[in-house]
């Protein structure tokens, strides 16, 4: 029997491992949209905790928990600043624009490279004759950005920024775990510069469900009504916060062997051209196919018959992602097939 594939499509690959599973089966639990469940408010409270923000809502996806805080903090008809590749801008079906009537103004795709006084430039104030801005958000780490993490330098000069205007700051941190462990910058170090986050359990941290959308406690009890509103509220979910509490547990502070086989990954394809290793900061691996022999469908397509699967992120970007189910035998394999494929 042929090998199970390498799959490097994704960190959402990943399948609960047994442990995980266990404890998914042990998890006492209740009606959460009366807030009755017990693993739910628990996992809400530590992961308020870690950001040091006073409460959390756990919600089923990352998409809903960033809509739910674009939602929060911009009403509808005020602006949203964003970069023109965000995954709230990208990714989300529109749905800043068609649910919460929110009207975005983006700034050029720069990655994790921000430039704080470039989009401080943008902000429009209230009163300004045209859509007076309200929240800039910001992705930690940057997906198509190659999982690039903004400095906290310029974080810190956003969050000045944003003060001195009175506009909010929200963080897509749905790999923020990533920056963490890679910079050591502590989670509350990122959760004081915003107003609110949304993190995922379901990336690199191995859970099969589950993100939360972080920040005051007033505007969580808004989140629970908002979350209702977009057909999130659930029931006996503990189930799923119960994987998310053994991932923080037991999946974080692995996410440096992630980082580790991305960089070495990068690292022996970077002589094929396609890639700067040394901008591979994290767990994800952009492929620059601008000169290569095939575009990003073809060589996906040519890779998965050969047991290697990756993503086409655009028409000559191909994207590779290291996870818990992702080993070394994986990566070896990923380099050999690549190379060959790569030299023309
Ligand atoms: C995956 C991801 C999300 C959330 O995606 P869902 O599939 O809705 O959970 C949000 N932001 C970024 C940057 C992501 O990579």
């Amino acid at each position: 029997m042929a090998d199970p594939p390498a799959d490097l499509r994704s960190d959402t690959v990943t399948r609960p491992t047994t442990a995980m599973r266990a404890a998914m089966a042990a998890a006492e639990v209740g009606d959460d949209v009366f807030g009755d469940d017990p693993t739910v408010n628990a996992l809400e409270a530590e992961v308020a905790a870690l950001f040091g923000h006073q409460a959390a809502l756990f919600c089923p996806t990352g998409s809903m928990a960033n809509q739910i805080a674009l939602q929060l903090l911009v009403p509808p008809g005020g602006e949203l600043l964003a970069g023109a590749d965000a995954h709230v801008v990208s990714y989300e079906s529109g749905a800043a624009a068609a649910l919460g009537g929110i009207s975005t103004r983006t700034w050029p795709s720069a990655g994790a490279a921000l430039d704080a006084g470039q989009i401080a430039a943008m902000i429009r104030p209230a009163g300004y004759p045209s859509v007076a801005t309200r929240a800039i958000a910001v992705e930690q780490t940057h997906n198509l950005g190659g999982g690039g993490i903004v400095d906290l330098d310029t974080l810190r000069a956003l969050r000045a920024a944003a003060d001195a205007a009175g506009v909010t700051l929200h963080c897509d941190g749905a790999r923020i775990w990533h920056a963490h462990i890679a910079d050591g910058v502590p989670l509350r170090g990122y959760g004081e510069l915003f107003d609110t986050l949304s993190v995922c359990l379901s990336k690199g941290l191995g859970a099969p469900v589950g993100s939360l959308v972080v920040g005051s406690a007033d505007r969580m009890a808004e989140a629970r009504l908002l979350r209702k509103r977009l057909g999130g509220g659930m029931r006996q979910v503990g189930i799923l916060a119960a994987a998310g509490r053994y991932a923080l547990a037991h999946h974080l502070t692995r996410l440096a062997d992630d980082h580790a086989r991305a960089r070495r990954l990068a690292s022996a394809l970077e002589p094929l051209g396609v890639v700067d290793a040394t901008g591979v900061r994290t767990n994800l691996v952009m492929l620059d196919l601008g000169k290569a022999p095939l575009d990003a469908p073809s060589l996906v397509a040519a890779a998965a018959e050969r047991g290697v699967l990756l993503a086409a992120m655009l028409p000559r970007t191909a994207r590779l992602v290291t996870h818990l189910d992702v080993d070394d035998a994986d990566i070896d394999r990923a380099i050999d097939v690549l190379t060959t494929l790569l030299t023309a």
